[in-house]
This record gives C-alpha cells, sequence and structure tokens, in this order.
C-alpha cells in the first residue's frame, strides 16, 4: 500500500524507516518483533510521538477544510476537483491506518504469540481506533462537500446576484450574476478582496450612482454602511435599470446581499397603474356620459309625460284617455330605467353621498307603498305592513329618499314575481344609547323563488335570475346592485333567502340617527320617490297662495308645460326664454318667485341667481328662486344653493313634486 508523502515523511521522521513502502515494514515488524528488534524498539518508543503528530496533522486538515468553506473556489467545478483529491487523501490515509488495525487485531487476538507488553497493547488497541476514526471522517467529509457543491452550484444559478462578505468585510462568494453586474471590477471579485478595496475601484471606474457631488471617502463610505449597518430592502436606479437590493446579517456577522434586476416588473408595475388609471379615467367619463345623457333623455321626457298629462286632463273620449295613460305609462317605465341606469353608474362612480335629514317613518312608508299598494291589488295579491306602531312614530335622522327606494325596489320585486298569495312587509330595531337606530326590515313573499344557484348573483349589476323573467316580467336587472349598495351606504347588509317555488324572503338593516324632539316633519320624501319612479300615482298637491312667478326657460315645450302646471296650481306667470331677459323682467315687475332654468342661452340660471342675489344686496329684500333642471349629478343642488337659490326642482317636473317645492319655499324664505 502507497502511503501519501505527508504519511511517509512523518513514517521516516517517527520511525526511520525510509522507503516508500514503510507502513508495511512498520506492520510486519509489529507482527513479527524478532524479525528485527530493534526496529521494533524504536517503533513502540516512538509510537506515542507519532500519534500525537498524526493527531496535529488532523488538527491541521480540519483548519484547512474551515478555511476551505470560508474562501470557497468559485466555480463549483473547481470545487468538486478539490474535494475529489482531498477525499483521495483521506482515503488513501484510511487506507495505510487500515493496515495498521488489522495488523493489530491479528496480534491482539493471536494467544499463540509470546504475550505483548502491556505498552504495545495499548498502541495497537489506539491505532485500531484512529482507523476507524479516519473512515468514519472520509466518509463524513464526502457527505459535507457534496452538500457544499450543491450550495455552491444553487447560489451560481440563482436568478439574482449574491455576494457574501465575513465579519472582516472581506469577500467569501459571489456568483457570476454578481460578476456580470460588476463587470468592471471583476478581477477583484475573489476571497478575500476587503469590500472596501472594490468600492474603490468601483468609484474610480464610475460606477453607476455615483453622483458629481460625492467624494471617493464618502460614497465609499455610505455603501458600506447601506451593506453592512443596514439589513432590509431598497431599490435602486443605476443608469436604466432598477435594481433591487436585499442585505441580510446572519448571526455569525457575515453578510449578505442579493441583488435584483426589477426593471421589467417595474414596467410592469408602471404600465398596470396606468392602465387602472385610463380605466378609471374611462369610468368617470362614463358615468358624465351618462348624466348628460341623461339630462338630454329627461328634457323631452319632461315635455313627453307633461303633455300628455296636460292632454289627459283635457280629453273626451274614453279612447283618447286610454291612449293618454299608455303614454304615461310608458313614459313612466322610461323613467325608471333612465334613473337605474343614472343611479347606478353614479354609485359605481363614487359620486351618490347620503342625506342626512330627519323624517317620519310613518310618512315614508306610506308614500312608498302608495302605488305598489294599487298594483298588488290589480294582481290579487295581498300587500300587508307588520310593524310596532311607535317605531312608526319615531322620528329619524338620515335619508328618506334612498331608505324608500330600497323598500320600493324590495316590495317592488316581491310583488312583481308573486302570482298570488301574499307580500308582507315587517319593520323593526334596535335603538342604542347613543342615539343611533339599526333599522331592520324584510320583506317576504309567496312567488317564483330564486334558484339556489342564482342567489349569489342577483345582488349584481344587470343580472336576472332567469333571462326569460327579463320578457315576462320587466326590468333592468340593476335594482337589487343599487339596493345593495345604498343599503352598504346606509352602515347596513342585505340578504335574501329563498326557494324555488314557494317565496323569497330579503331582509336588511340601516344605521339611522334619532332626530332632535322638534323635528321638522314637512319633508316631502315619499312624493318625491313616488314622483321619481312612478309619478301617476302620487297625487296630493300641496297648495300655496296665488303668485306672480317669473318662468326662466328656453325650451318651448318646458314653458307650455311649466305655464299650465303653474296655472294649474293657480299662479300667474311670465316668461323670459334667457337668464339675461330675466333680469330684464325683474326690472320691471314685482314677483313673488323665479322659477329658473339652470342650461339657457346667453346668461344660464347659476349666472342669473348670482346677479339677483348682487342687485338685492342692501336693499332688505329677497326673492325666492327655485332652480329647474334636467341635471342630475351630485352637486347639482349645491351648485344652485351656492348661487343663491333656496330650492330645486328636477326634470321632468311633476305636478306634486313643483306644488310641494313651491310651498316648502315660500314658507321657509322670509319676504
Ligand atoms: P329587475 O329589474 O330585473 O327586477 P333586480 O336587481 O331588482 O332587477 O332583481 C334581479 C333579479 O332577481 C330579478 O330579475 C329576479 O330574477 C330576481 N328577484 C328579485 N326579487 C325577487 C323576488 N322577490 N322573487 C323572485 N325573484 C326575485
Amino acid at each position: 500500500m502507497a502511503a501519501s508523502k505527508t504519511l511517509a515523511r512523518q513514517l521516516r521522521r517517527h520511525f526511520g524507516v525510509a522507503d516508500p513502502d514503510g507502513a508495511s515494514k512498520i506492520a510486519s515488524v509489529l507482527a513479527a518483533p524478532q524479525s528485527d528488534p530493534e526496529l521494533h524498539a524504536r517503533i513502540v518508543a516512538a509510537f506515542p510521538r507519532f500519534l500525537e503528530a498524526l493527531g496535529d496533522s488532523y488538527a491541521q486538515l480540519e483548519r484547512d477544510v474551515t478555511l476551505g468553506t470560508r474562501s470557497l473556489e468559485l466555480s463549483s467545478a473547481e470545487l468538486t476537483a478539490a474535494n475529489q483529491k482531498l477525499h483521495a487523501e483521506a482515503m488513501a490515509q484510511a487506507g495505510v491506518l487500515r493496515e495498521l488495525r488489522e495488523t493489530a487485531n491479528r496480534l491482539l487476538a493471536d494467544s499463540s504469540r509470546p504475550p505483548l507488553t502491556d505498552e504495545v497493547t495499548d498502541l495497537l488497541t489506539m491505532s485500531s481506533l484512529m482507523s476507524d476514526l479516519v473512515r468514519q471522517r472520509a466518509v463524513a467529509e464526502t457527505e459535507v462537500s457534496r452538500t457544499r457543491s450543491q450550495l455552491v452550484s444553487a447560489i451560481e444559478n440563482l436568478e439574482a446576484a449574491i455576494v457574501m462578505y465575513d465579519e472582516d468585510r472581506r469577500l467569501i462568494i459571489c456568483n457570476s450574476r454578481h460578476r456580470e453586474m460588476f463587470a468592471s471590477v471583476a478581477h477583484l471579485l475573489v476571497p478575500g478582496t476587503p469590500h472596501d478595496v472594490i468600492l474603490r475601484e468601483l468609484y474610480r471606474r464610475g460606477a453607476a450612482g455615483v453622483l458629481a457631488s460625492d467624494d471617493e471617502a464618502t460614497w465609499v463610505e455610505a455603501m458600506l454602511e447601506r451593506d453592512h449597518m443596514t439589513a432590509g430592502v431598497c431599490e435602486r436606479q443605476l443608469d436604466d435599470r432598477w435594481i433591487r437590493i436585499e442585505n441580510a446579517q446572519t448571526p455569525d456577522r457575515l453578510t449578505v446581499s442579493l441583488r435584483t434586476d426589477i426593471t421589467q416588473f417595474r414596467q410592469m408595475t408602471v404600465e398596470l397603474i396606468n392602465a387602472k388609471e385610463s380605466a378609471e379615467r374611462a369610468n368617470v367619463a362614463k358615468s358624465y356620459f351618462l348624466a348628460n345623457m341623461s339630462h338630454e333623455i329627461r328634457t323631452p321626457m319632461n315635455g313627453i309625460l307633461g303633455m300628455a298629462e296636460l292632454a289627459r286632463g283635457l280629453a273626451v273620449q274614453p279612447e283618447q284617455r286610454e291612449y293618454l295613460d299608455l303614454v304615461l305609462s310608458s313614459a313612466d317605465a322610461l323613467l325608471v330605467i333612465i334613473n337605474d341606469i343614472l343611479d347606478f353608474s353614479k354609485i359605481e362612480a363614487g359620486k351618490l353621498t347620503l342625506e342626512s335629514i330627519p323624517f317620519s317613518l310613518r310618512a315614508t312608508l306610506d308614500r312608498s307603498l302608495m302605488a305598489l299598494v294599487q298594483k298588488a291589488k290589480d294582481k290579487g295579491v295581498s300587500l300587508r305592513t307588520e310593524s310596532d306602531p311607535r317605531l312608526l312614530e319615531q322620528e329619524l335622522l338620515g335619508d328618506p329618499v334612498r331608505l324608500s327606494q330600497v323598500i320600493i325596489n324590495l316590495v317592488g320585486n316581491a310583488v312583481k314575481f308573486t302570482e298570488s298569495g301574499e307580500v308582507v312587509l315587517r319593520l323593526g330595531g334596535r335603538f342604542r344609547p347613543d342615539r343611533t337606530f339599526t333599522l331592520e326590515v324584510s320583506v317576504d313573499d309567496t312567488g317564483i323563488g330564486i334558484p339556489a344557484d342564482k342567489l349569489g348573483l342577483i345582488f349584481e349589476a344587470f343580472s336576472q335570475a332567469d333571462a326569460s323573467t327579463t320578457r315576462r316580467f320587466g326590468g333592468t336587472g340593476l335594482g337589487l346592485a343599487i339596493s345593495a349598495r345604498l343599503v352598504a351606504l346606509m352602515g347596513g347588509q342585505i340578504d335574501v333567502e329563498s326557494r324555488e317555488g314557494s317565496g323569497s324572503r330579503f331582509r336588511f338593516t340601516a344605521k339611522m340617527g334619532l332626530a332632535p324632539v322638534q323635528a321638522s316633519a314637512s319633508v316631502d320624501v315619499g312624493g318625491a320617490v313616488a314622483a321619481r319612479r312612478g309619478g301617476a300615482g302620487a297625487t296630493t298637491a300641496i297648495a300655496a297662495a296665488p303668485m306672480r312667478i317669473l318662468l326662466a326657460e328656453d325650451n318651448v315645450v318646458n314653458q307650455r308645460l311649466a305655464l299650465s302646471l303653474l296655472d294649474r296650481l293657480g299662479h300667474r306667470a311670465i316668461v323670459a326664454p334667457t337668464g339675461q331677459a330675466a333680469l330684464e323682467r325683474l326690472d320691471d315687475g314685482e314677483f313673488d318667485l323665479v322659477l329658473m332654468d339652470v342650461q339657457m342661452p346667453v346668461m344660464g340660471g347659476l349666472e342669473a341667481a348670482r346677479r339677483i342675489r348682487e342687485r338685492e344686496r342692501g336693499s332688505g329684500r329677497r326673492i325666492p328662486i327655485i332652480a329647474m333642471t334636467a341635471n342630475a349629478m351630485q352637486g347639482d343642488r349645491e351648485a344652485c344653493l351656492a348661487a343663491g337659490m333656496d330650492g330645486y326642482v328636477s326634470k321632468p317636473i311633476t305636478p306634486v313634486g313643483l306644488a310641494a317645492e313651491l310651498a316648502r319655499v315660500i314658507d321657509r324664505v322670509p319676504r
């Protein structure tokens, strides 16, 4: 067995055995001491020192391995070769020692030999143990070096650039991505190079990220501080690339830096943000478009509804009345659809805010149900309300128009989808010590019900449980989507339980405030909603004393309609076709009130109202002005009030809506 050079050297030094086969020689002398008693005596004498030296060699080997781990060669191929060499050497030593052990075992076991001295026996036992240890080490080392080269290969194949420094800020290892990223200093990127040397060279070569104002020492210091003192993540732009730097400190004070090129990722993010913003802009544009469309549609609708209603009053033949009824109900149905689409787009654009005004639950309910009671009766379906009367007497703070809208929608659907049986509306709620009140409403019906797999869909916009329902029952599929959003705005929740064929129960909650005791009860809520959803159903007119009214309106159909409505309410009106004309008219004569269209040629209603208020300044007079507009966007009412107007009716104006607003404004404005 050929010993390694180191071992041969050791054998020569300790036992004076010079030939390369020294190990075999020693083994044979140990086996037969009488063959060379002198050498045998030398071996026995020198053995303890030999073992000591062997121990030292292993300690040295261990140190070398540790050092090797720290300053790993950068390529995994080189590393593997080095490992193989180490392994071969270890195996050679193990071979020598195995021979020693075998000889020792043979000697120990052979009882026919003259007894060995205790010293020799001990030495043999020790050498046998050593041989085992060396073998185990060789196996363990193979395992360690395999794992190590796997790690290096993993680091090498990372997309990210990685570099590791020791506690003295000397480079331990980096991968080729890192060398590519810092190509100008690649020659320095070898184990052992101090980090500041690398940085200084980078600075001199004009590294990306060096500013004209940086001096070398400050820049190097800042970079060292960033990489070694602060663990964490940062993103930096270097030339035209974006790099994400991630620094970490290991418990034994090594620094690991990971650099990832995120240029593409950032580009995608920017594109996503742009896409999102343009989608949002498109959505806002859509909602403005819808609001404008609704203005364009409402103006002629105003004419159709108003004139048809006037003509119906004059019609003598039953046939004429029937036709006009049909015109009115079709126009009403169209108006409901327009209002739904407008409401939905307003909510979607985040432009719908709720009012918080005092209102009576009973009045709201009565007016909401007015049209529906008749509809249910016509179908032979009973419509009942169950509620604690004390609750109905309660004055609440909230948005009665929107509350009413949800109730009308749910009860309307219940009546629509029920052929026989009953619809029950139940109201309850809980008062809280902080003067808030959670209203709880449920609507039960005995109608067609909703298939289980459609229950999750019906609160989505434009969705209907069954496409054929559109043909059978009509509807836009927007009602529940709007209701769900309104309920959410009112701080509540809406849900549904239903069995196909036997009926449905819709429930919702809404948070309200409690109105102060002397709250006004004069808000014409139900009327406004009933007028919105089905104008013909609302008939209560609130009379005001006869007035002289200046009507500023450019559209001829609307002029005629408003004149007739005012005439029927007992008022006298004079027309001005522009804001400018209205100002001149006001100079000429005495008027009790101005009914002002907002969009007029030459001078619009807002400008005219502002001028009227300017002229009145200091005179002690203030003429009431009511805006009359087809604009229905959030903020229009506020714009009118800010221009100095006192009230607001939205087109198409109805007899009830106009009368109520006239009465309200005259009542409120000091004259
Ligand atoms: P629509 O204008 O179509 O009634 P909604 O959003 O109010 O729109 O309702 C969506 C769908 O939910 C309806 O088309 C219908 O299929 C179903 N639905 C709503 N309420 C009821 C009910 N009480 N009974 C049965 N189906 C209902």
